[in-house]
């Protein structure tokens, strides 16, 4: 049986004409830059989320980036965030000059645990970057409070999350600034790399705008210091044809969990918490497994592709040494970087797929 872990082929030849005519015409147009399909896409997510702005960029990485410098988050400035997480949230932090400090993970949900922040703030921290792990928020009304109450900024990191919701909310439309990855194998994507930055704040909308063009609104005038981060019109059209599908696309990814949580009944392994107060979109599906290392194996010579997100935190990588933790300061953390496995989860499962995976997991945990 041929398995992916994400079957973005499979998706893309069910919706090959509408694709192929929306690429064929930009080849044709040769604007493969900006132009309007960029500005028409950022206000159907837009409207899609219930923003008021957004921006393109060229991808989550740098939505987390001009994000930051748009808030002017440099040297000397700490960002509250997780150490659960891809490392594009804690890279841009530190390429900036800035110092993440970390809290640990609620170890149900994997997300930020509020109720550690407010311990860590000190008179230099400027924002805290509550990523939604997985497909499913971070419980933002904590955040939310405590960013109030000691004026903090809040981005979200969405790269995981596009169309989840949090207490009936859109993700995306809760922090004064909001990213998303359009990397190909998130909920929606692009052939290529590709983000945004959505915000309800037009004038902090318009700096990120500024910051993606070099830092200037009128060209070769530059006002601030910037990037060259742009959404290629090529991606903006594929993305404006895919985003049609993305509430149908979510829908299923969730029927897929659904039944993953029924076929794994009476296994050792926890199937994903769903907090009742948000709609998970499961990004990934992702299991706590006794034997982890063990069972990663067993599906290997299965042929059954599956990931570890993530298998080493944050705070304990070379790179980022900056934040000065060492091994056992996130034990929660840590704790889950030991025992989580990633199964296959996208739109093209089938049950026939869905049952031979879980049987090889039943008859791992049998013969132990
Ligand atoms: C994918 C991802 C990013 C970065 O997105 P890219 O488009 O790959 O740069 C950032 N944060 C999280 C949590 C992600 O999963």
């Amino acid at each position: 049986m041929k398995l992916h872990m994400v079957d973005v082929v499979g998706q893309y030849h069910k919706i090959k004409p509408d694709v192929d005519a929306a690429i064929h015409k930009i080849l044709d147009s040769g604007q493969f830059i900006l132009g309007k399909e960029v500005g028409e896409f950022e206000c159907q997510i837009a409207g899609y989320l219930g923003v008021t702005y957004a921006v393109g960029c060229a991808s989550g990485t740098d939505a987390l980036q001009v994000a930051m410098m748009a808030l002017d988050i440099g040297p000397g400035d700490e960002v509250i965030t997780t150490p659960f997480t891809f490392v594009a949230t804690t890279e841009t932090i530190v390429l900036l000059g800035a110092k993440p400090v970390y809290v640990d993970i609620d170890p149900k949900t994997f997300n930020i645990d509020p109720t550690q922040i407010e311990s860590v703030i000190t008179s230099k921290t400027k924002a805290i970057i509550p990523v939604h792990l997985y497909g499913q928020a971070a419980d933002m009304d904590p955040i939310l409070e405590i960013a109030r109450k000691h004026n903090l900024k809040v981005i979200e990191d969405s790269a995981q999350a596009l169309g989840a919701s949090y207490k009936g909310r859109k993700v995306c439309t809760f922090g004064d600034l909001s990213c998303i990855s359009y990397f190909p194998s998130k909920n929606l994507g692009a052939f290529g790399d590709a983000g945004m930055v959505v915000t309800n704040d037009v004038a902090l909308g318009e700096k990120v705008r500024m910051i993606c063009a070099h830092g200037s609104k009128v060209r070769y005038y530059h006002e601030t210091l910037g990037v060259n981060s742009r959404l290629d019109t090529l991606q903006a059209v594929i993305l404006s044809v895919k985003l049609k599908y993305l509430d149908s696309w979510n829908a299923a990814r969730r029927a897929a969990a659904k039944r993953y949580n029924e076929l794994l009944k009476g296994t050792p392994a926890t199937i994903p918490f769903v907090a009742p107060e948000c709609d998970h979109i499961f990004h990934q599906y992702t299991l706590r497994a006794p034997k982890r290392n063990e069972l990663a194996e067993h599906l290997k010579q299965k042929g059954i592709p599956h990931a570890i997100y993530y298998p080493v935190p944050l705070h304990l990588q070379k790179a980022f040494a900056v934040a000065g933790k060492q091994k056992g300061a996130f034990p929660v953390t840590e704790q889950a970087a030991d025992e989580v496995l990633s199964l296959p989860i996208h739109t093209e499962l089938t049950e026939e797929q869905l049952v031979y995976i879980t049987d090889a997991i039943k008859e791992f945990y049998r013969t132990l």
